[in-house]
Parts: C-alpha cells; sequence; structure tokens
C-alpha cells in the first residue's frame, strides 16, 4: 500500500509520487528557525513533526534530502540585537548553537543541508532581478522592493492557493514592510527592505541600494537553490500557511524556473500548533517552556520526543507535565520488555519481523497515523510481555522482536534504555557533589543527592566513579 499524506495545496488527502522518474528520491524543505531566542516547545513539535517525515519516507526506502533553513536575517533578529546591543553574529550564533545542541537531544536526524540566508544574499539578489525581469516587482523611491500581487494576478496566475483570500478588500499597490501580516491586510510584500536606522549594521549593498533581504524570498531562493526549482515537499507549522508559505509560491512560480508548468512544490504539509495545559503559550501565563526548561526539571530529551510524538500532526495537541510524567511510565513499560527480550536472545540471530511492523507501516502509510501506530505497539508490548511470563518464547523469537523494534525504532527515534543521555546540568551537579563531599560539605552534598532525586535521579557507583542513573 502506498503513503499518503494530506496536501494543504489541495486540501484532499493524496498518494505519494515523488517527482523523480526513477521514484527513489525524495526533496523536502522544512522552514527551519529563526535564531533569535531558544526554541520552544512548540517549535519542537513541528521539528519533530518533520524528523518523523524524514525517518518515515527512509523507512520506506526513499534517498531524501532534507533541507532545514536557518533564519539567520528577519525583523525578529533585528530587533533582538539592538534589544542585547549586541552584533548579528553573536546574537544568531547563540541560538543556533543552541538550536543544534536541541536537535541532538531530541534525537533529530541532522538536515542534509541547513542554508543560512545571510550566505546567500547573491542568490537572493538574483531571485529578485528574475522577479523584476518578470515584471512582478517594482522598486519604491526609498530603495526597497516589492512583489506586485495585481501583476501576479494580471498573468493568470492565483494568489492564495493555500488559504482562502478576500480581494475586495484589497487596495492594487498597497503595501507591507513587516514579514508577518494577517490575511485580512493582503497586501504587496517587501522582497528587498531597503536600509534603515533601526538595521544598524545590518545590511547589504544591492542593485537597489543597501538593505536585508525579506524572509519570504529567503526561503525561496535557497530551498530552490538546494532542491531545484521543483520539489517534492515543504513543511511547516499551520501559521506558516500565510503568508510566508503563500509568498513563496508567489514568488518561485512567478519567477518563472519551473520547467514544463510544474508546481514549485508538490506536496504542503502543516503542522497544528501545540498548546501547553490547555492555553496557548505565552511567557506571562508561565507555561512557556523551552527545551532546555523541561530538561533542568529531569525530563529527558527521549521523554520529551515520545511525549510530542503523540498526536497526529494536524491535529492540535496539549503538552502537559503530566503528559511528560506519563511518556516517561511508558517508556519503562517499553524498555523493561525490551530488557527481557535481551535476556533472553542472548547471541541467537534474529528470524522473519513481527507482523506489528505491517500493522505499524499500514497506519503510517495514512498521512502518519502515529497515534494508531503507538497503539498495536503498546499492544505487543503487552502481548510479549504476557508470552514473555508465561515462558511461550523462545531465543529465537527474542530476537525477532528485537529486530522488529530496532525497524519501528529507526522511524520513532526514541532509543533503547542504553541510549538515556544524562542532560549536561545533570552531570555538573553530580560533579559539584562530588566536590562538595571532597570537601567534608556532608551537607551540601546530600542537598545536592536530593535534588536530583527530585528531578527523578539516583547516583550509581560504578568503577569508573560515580555517574546519574533514571529512579526506577
Ligand atoms: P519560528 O522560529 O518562529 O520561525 O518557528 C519555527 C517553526 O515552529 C515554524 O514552523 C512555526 O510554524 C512553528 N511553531 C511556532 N509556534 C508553534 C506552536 N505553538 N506549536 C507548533 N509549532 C509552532
Ligand atoms: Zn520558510
Amino acid at each position: 500500500m502506498g503513503l499518503k499524506f494530506f496536501n494543504t495545496l489541495t486540501r484532499a488527502v493524496e498518494e505519494f509520487v515523488p517527482l523523480d522518474p526513477a521514484g527513489k528520491r525524495a526533496g523536502m524543505y522544512c522552514c527551519g528557525p529563526t535564531v533569535y531566542d531558544f526554541a520552544h516547545v512548540g517549535n519542537w513539535r513541528t521539528f519533530l513533526f518533520g524528523d518523523l517525515v524524514r525517518r518515515y519516507l527512509e523507512f520506506k526506502g526513499y534517498a531524501v534530502n532534507h533541507v532545514m533553513n536557518v533564519t539567520d536575517i528577519d525583523d525578529k533578529i533585528i530587533k533582538r540585537v539592538s534589544e542585547m546591543n549586541s552584533s548579528l553574529a553573536e546574537v544568531t550564533g547563540k541560538f543556533e548553537k543552541a538550536f543544534l545542541d536541541d536537535l541532538k537531544s531530541l534525537n533529530c536526524r541532522v538536515p542534509h543541508g541547513m542554508p543560512h540566508a545571510t550566505e546567500h544574499i547573491p542568490e537572493i539578489v538574483a531571485l529578485i532581478e528574475k522577479l523584476m525581469a518578470q515584471g512582478l516587482a517594482y522598486r519604491t523611491p526609498d530603495g526597497s522592493v516589492y512583489f506586485s500581487i495585481e501583476k501576479y494576478r494580471g498573468q493568470g496566475r492565483q494568489y492564495g492557493q493555500l488559504v482562502k483570500l478576500n480581494f475586495e478588500e484589497m487596495r492594487a499597490g498597497e503595501r507591507v514592510r513587516h514579514d508577518e501580516y494577517a490575511k485580512e491586510a493582503i497586501a504587496d510584500f517587501a522582497l528587498w527592505k531597503a536600509r534603515v536606522p533601526e538595521d544598524g549594521a545590518v545590511f547589504w549593498p544591492s542593485p537597489w541600494g543597501d538593505g536585508r533581504p525579506g524572509w519570504h524570498i529567503e526561503c525561496s531562493a535557497m530551498s530552490m537553490k538546494l532542491l531545484g526549482p521543483s520539489f517534492d515537499l515543504h513543511l511547516g507549522g499551520e501559521d506558516l500557511m500565510f503568508p510566508h508559505h503563500e509568498d513563496e509560491i508567489a514568488q518561485s512560480e512567478g519567477a518563472g524556473l519551473q520547467p514544463n508548468h510544474q508546481r514549485f512544490v508538490k506536496y504542503w504539509l502543516h503542522g497544528a500548533h501545540l498548546l501547553v495545559e490547555g492555553k496557548k503559550m505565552s511567557k506571562s501565563l508561565g507555561n512557556f517552556f523551552t527545551l532546555r526548561d523541561l530538561l533542568a526539571k529531569g525530563f529527558t530529551g527521549r521523554e520529551i520526543r515520545y511525549a510530542l510524538l503523540q498526536a497526529h500532526y494536524r491535529e492540535t495537541f496539549n503538552f502537559t507535565l503530566d503528559g511528560l510524567a506519563s511518556a516517561r511510565a511508558a517508556l519503562m513499560r517499553l524498555d523493561e520488555c525490551l530488557a527481557k527480550l535481551r535476556e533472553l536472545a542472548g547471541d541467537v540471530k534474529a528470524g522473519d519481523h513481527a507482523p506489528v511492523l505491517g500493522q505499524f507501516s499500514a497506519l503510517l502509510d495514512e498521512d502518519l497515523n502515529i497515534a494508531g501506530a503507538w497503539g498495536v505497539i503498546f499492544e505487543w508490548v503487552r502481548d510479549t510481555n504476557r508470552r514473555l511470563a508465561e515462558n511461550s518464547l523462545d531465543a529465537a523469537a527474542a530476537a525477532s522482536a528485537l529486530a522488529t523494534w530496532e525497524k519501528l525504532d529507526s522511524v520513532l527515534g526514541v532509543g533503547a534504555l542504553a541510549e538515556v543521555e544524562v542532560p549536561p546540568e545533570l552531570n555538573a551537579l553530580l560533579e559539584a557533589r562530588q566536590a562538595a563531599r571532597k570537601a567534608k560539605d556532608f551537607k551540601r552534598a546530600d542537598a545536592i543527592r536530593d535534588e536530583l532525586k527530585a528531578k527523578g535521579w539516583v547516583i550509581e557507583d560504578t568503577p569508573k566513579g560515580p555517574r546519574l542513573k533514571r529512579a526506577a
């Protein structure tokens, strides 16, 4: 059975047929982080959705080329640079490093390409020049360049493919300089923003004068450079449908680079947002979590990954700390079962995969029905535990079950127990405890031990010295 995705472009569930005539390669672009702050758990839901799509395509045998851009120049970053009284490179460097650390903590496969906007200014300028040549872009007296929606529509093209738009209200030639705007405020959007005093030292020369690119053109230029003018999949959170992705289509197809009127992107996939404790995340509500906030509470990347991969990507997901505690319990059940299977299997070679693999794949084929897939996995764990308890599994069956789990986990990425990582700040606490003991400050050493315990970790003495282990 073939893999199907819900395509926002056609608003239908469609079979995935890659552009590659051999049906082997798949090009996939995920809008990446804007590196002006730490990514929050909502952002991570969307990035994990991208990781799931990539891993599942690889499971199906596709050679995936996964590109995720790093937005290292946009309105929000400029604001942050001036707030922090810092430089562009310092701000973006700091938060990009944090992003890559988090990607690793969550066991995401690293994208094959991670292009930076600031390293693609010539490509961006060239694309704007193409739009100028097509009569779709115009320079304003201040030295900015805008995309003309009226001209684009005048060429028989459709603006408003991913979302429905009302053009009654739109006044021709009205412009919006900000990258983010509402559907009700459709207007010509900025491709190149002329330098203003607030930009400080952030500007590049261009044929239209000093300035910087708009956010939307960055993604058009970098995706087409790395994946070609037509590629298979483009992903992002639902808030990116408009204006970001709509504008990407207009720019990329308006430049007329696709052969034989092919589309810029064949399948557009959008992930729904995440709520925290039933509410939209906000700093003032105290429900705003970055990944490191959760790691500092003692949860592991693996538990957070598991929790964020529970719900179908098109459903709003309510993230709660109780949900994370349930994730820990579920993973422990899985780990216990795998440990018993390992003990029983010994060195015996695995035979065929267990039938759960086929059920799992049939469910994910249906627009990534991950909730259903977890259902069959835990059914299988229950059944395996029962058979282990009644001694009706032999070593070969145990080895097959383990090999099956490896295949399942190539998609899920929640890993085996041995791979559980200790958050760096907890290792630092362990070191502080050792230092306190050495200094005979046992009160402090005990206080640290209690703190670690409260976070779900115990200290285990090994020949190589003490190490942290999850509390049972
Ligand atoms: P940004 O760094 O703001 O450009 O966002 C990175 C990604 O996170 C984009 O794909 C957004 O659509 C997505 N995103 C932002 N907020 C949420 C949220 N609350 N839940 C899920 N995804 C989100
Ligand atoms: Zn983008």
